[in-house]
């Protein structure tokens, strides 16, 4: 089975969950973990990187909600704002909803993987047995070892990197997932030779296949992982197994 294990959904024409459907269909993939998108419009990302253009704060959790129940091939994932006073209790709504994961976005939302409520969020999700999701963001606390230093204090919980840390070959991160059994990298927007040399040093149990839709295309991505020159049985872990086991999917 084949598992996206990243995706981003929103009521937007570039990338709601209908299109993401199609598009994995098309892709020949089994199913998808989403989680909010839009907040961002990500065909102009870069005015957000340089502060040209602020993005809305508010994530569609409610929308993903809705996408999950009408689609049995999809896994919804939260984002709160770690800002947030309500940010727990929004999380435990959410997951009592049925979405079974914390993503944050420290692009989005002016936080630190340092703050005193992503200690509380990641124990909540340690507690509830869902993964924390998180991209690395180029800023005093938010970058790859803030995020392995929260691994670190709360071995209980798993810890999903996006993008294979930051780009183009972190080995903080690959060192993490080396190191540490609660630390995962996904592979979204990830160069061909780091994720080889991550699989290498770190395991196939620790790499997860991810695809950053609607910013980049889940065949495009799955190609990546197909070429890879490991034993097929470590693919499958990459493919599906090891995003199955970190959210307690069912097999289809
Ligand atoms: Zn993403």
């Amino acid at each position: 089975m084949i598992i996206d294990a990243h995706a981003h959904v929103s009521p937007t024409s570039y990338g709601s969950t209908p299109r993401y459907v199609e598009v994995l269909k098309q892709s020949g993939i089994d199913r998808g973990v989403i989680s909010p998108g839009g907040m961002i419009d990500v065909r102009r990302m870069n005015d957000y990187i340089v502060g040209a253009k602020r993005p809305n704060d508010a994530p569609p959790n409610d929308y993903v909600v809705s996408s999950v129940e009408g689609n049995p091939i999809l896994t919804g994932v939260a984002c709160v704002n770690p800002g947030d006073p309500q940010a727990v209790e929004a999380l435990d709504r959410c997951l009592k909803k049925g979405l079974l994961g914390l993503m944050v976005s420290p692009l989005v939302h002016r936080f630190t993987f340092l703050d005193d409520r992503m200690a509380e969020l990641s124990t909540l999700c340690g507690e509830r047995g869902v993964p924390v999701i998180s991209h690395n963001a180029w800023r005093p606390g938010a970058n790859t070892v803030d995020y392995v230093a929260l691994a670190r204090k709360h071995p209980r919980t798993n810890f999903i990197l996006e993008h294979m840390g930051a780009a183009p070959a972190d080995m903080e991160a690959t060192e993490a997932a080396a190191e540490l059994d609660n630390f995962f990298l996904e592979t979204s927007l990830g160069n061909f030779m780091h994720i080889t040399e991550t699989v290498k040093k770190a395991g196939a149990s620790k790499v997860i296949f991810g695809s950053e839709y609607p910013l980049s295309h889940p065949a495009v991505e799955l190609k990546k992982i197909l070429l890879l020159e490991i034993p097929g049985r470590e693919r499958e872990k990459i493919l599906g197994e090891n995003i199955r086991a970190l959210m307690h999917l069912e097999r289809a």
